[in-house]
């Protein structure tokens, strides 16, 4: 096989601070003291705070070498299928910090922030045209908050309607966030399985589908990566008996301009700036999970809105139909900025050719690795694609065993026991940054991991074997929190 990218080497450890710390050694210099003196009265301060004596280089080095224990998508390949966890064009970031759209404060008046509320009402404009909707909001600040958005705003439709339905149907093939944001809706979910090639198969919604069902709650491309390609008659069935159809749309980087969810019979739909719109994610950090919708759907979309009238544009709470705020004042801002510096630099062409690039790399993984591990649903895959552990049960080497392998390789794990309808799942999504050369190389590694399995299953129990820590108590965290430091 080709060279890995190796893990060891130069990778140094790096004790506390406190450690560290040699009483008299300092990391400033301050000037000269030019007033008198003044004691400090002990009682009200007792010792002071505990900060260790450290020299300036002994913090610039702590935190670089802590910085480097870290990895990321600037690091190496991040191939966590459902994250897109793609690399972000650092120019987007850059149009985010200028200091006009940092450093705008959002009770500033609107006759100074026309640039910001431009940006914003463009953006909208994008989003609409990308996803073939008629109306946007940018409000919430992630996936789960825009599905709560949607639901709110089907609850407000049938409520319109004086309907109050008590149910939605979401597939098995649905990200798990998609009951949780129907129930706080008070919405009971109906599950319903996907059919044997990995899709909602027609018959089985209309089984389910009736007038106390508010809408269904697809994700497409669905959780193993597959289109759903019967969503046409699906979205007709719901139609027919007054429901809605909300689609999670966090996928779309697999779609991008090429699928119009308007045109498929979608009625409300996020989209996760921070998965395909230039934000970087993981960790928390702020994200937007802009929702689009039908006309029908516009009144209830939350205020303020953005207007334009005469090229002046202002907020309005004007919307009396408004399911009303979701975030404090307009939503993450420097996420919209990059989306929409993202949009712009890469044109109508580029974002279809992101979306088609992303695909194929997933497919050409898929026919690269589907000789070596078991692949469920052996049909051409969108942005990610899904294998299970079964081929490899009679070496009694698991999922887990396999990826904590792939890390001595010097790769980040793909998503593993997700989605769940698919038993020890490895779900890889390359997205369409890497190159065929690193892809070649993942390839490379995962097959050579899986010889190991045949060859010296125990190394790969014990893996990973080149990294600061071993293999981790998955759930110690999680259990026995450690919360004070
Ligand atoms: C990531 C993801 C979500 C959740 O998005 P968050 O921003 O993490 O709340 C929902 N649905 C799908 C399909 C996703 O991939």
């Amino acid at each position: 096989m080709k060279e890995s990218l190796g893990t060891s080497g130069l990778i140094l450890n790096e004790p506390l601070l406190w450690e560290k710390s040699k009483k008299g050694r300092c990391g400033f210099s301050i000037p000269r003291r030019d007033v008198d003196s003044f004691p400090m009265d002990e009682n009200v301060i007792g010792d002071g705070p505990d900060f260790p004596d450290l020299s300036e280089v002994d913090v610039v080095r702590h935190y670089t070498r802590l910085s480097q224990w870290n990895f990321g998508v600037d690091t190496g390949m991040y191939p966590l299928g459902s994250c897109t966890m793609k690399y972000n064009p650092k120019t987007n970031e850059r149009q985010a910090g200028l200091p006009g759209f940092a450093g705008a404060h959002p009770l500033l008046p609107t006759s100074l922030t026309q640039g910001a509320l431009k940006l914003m009402f463009e953006l909208e404009g994008f989003l609409a045209e990308i996803t073939g909707m008629d109306a946007v909001t940018l409000q919430p600040a992630a996936g789960a908050h825009g599905e709560l958005a949607g639901m709110l705003l089907i609850c407000a439709f049938h409520k319109d309607k004086g309907q109050s339905r008590s149910k939605i149907i979401v597939p098995d093939t649905a990200h798990g966030t998609n009951p949780a944001s129907a129930s706080l809706c008070n919405y009971r979910s109906i599950p319903v399985k996907s059919n044997e090639h990995g899709i909602l198969s027609s018959e089985a919604v209309a089984e389910v589908m009736d007038e106390e069902t508010a809408g269904i709650m697809v994700t497409n491309p669905n959780t193993l990566g597959l289109f759903e390609e019967n969503i046409i008659q699906i979205a007709d069935i719901v139609h027919s008996k007054g429901g809605l159809v909300y689609c999670d749309g966090a996928n779309m980087n697999a779609i991008m301009g090429i699928a119009d969810m308007g045109k498929i019979g979608i009625d409300v739909l996020h989209l996760n700036l921070h998965k395909t719109f230039s934000t970087p994610h993981g960790g928390g950090g702020p994200g937007a999970g802009p929702v689009c919708v039908k006309k029908q759907l516009e009144p209830f979309l939350p205020v303020p809105r953005i207007i334009a009238k005469d090229g002046e544009y202002s907020l309005s709470d004007d919307f009396p139909e408004s399911i009303g705020k979701l975030h404090a004042f307009y939503g993450n801002f420097g996420v919209l900025v990059k989306a929409y510096s993202y949009i712009l630099s890469m044109g109508a062409k580029g974002l279809k050719n992101a979306s088609s690039l992303a695909v194929l790399n997933a497919n050409y993984i898929k026919e690269q690795l589907k000789d070596i591990f078991d692949l469920p649903y052996d049909r051409p895959c969108m942005h990610e694609c899904v294998f299970s552990d079964k081929n490899q049960e009679p070496d009694k080497i698991t999922t887990l065993d396999i990826v904590k392998r792939l890390i001595d390789y010097g790769f980040h794990p793909p998503t593993i026991y997700f989605p769940l309808v698919v038993h020890g799942a490895i779900m890889i999504e390359p997205t369409e940054t890497e190159s065929k050369e690193n892809i070649d190389l993942f390839i490379d590694a995962l097959k050579q991991v899986v010889k190991e399995a045949k060859e010296d299953p125990e190394l790969l129990r014990q893996a990973p074997t080149r990294t600061k820590v071993r293999r981790l108590d998955e759930t110690a965290a999680a259990r026995n929190p450690c919360l004070t430091g």
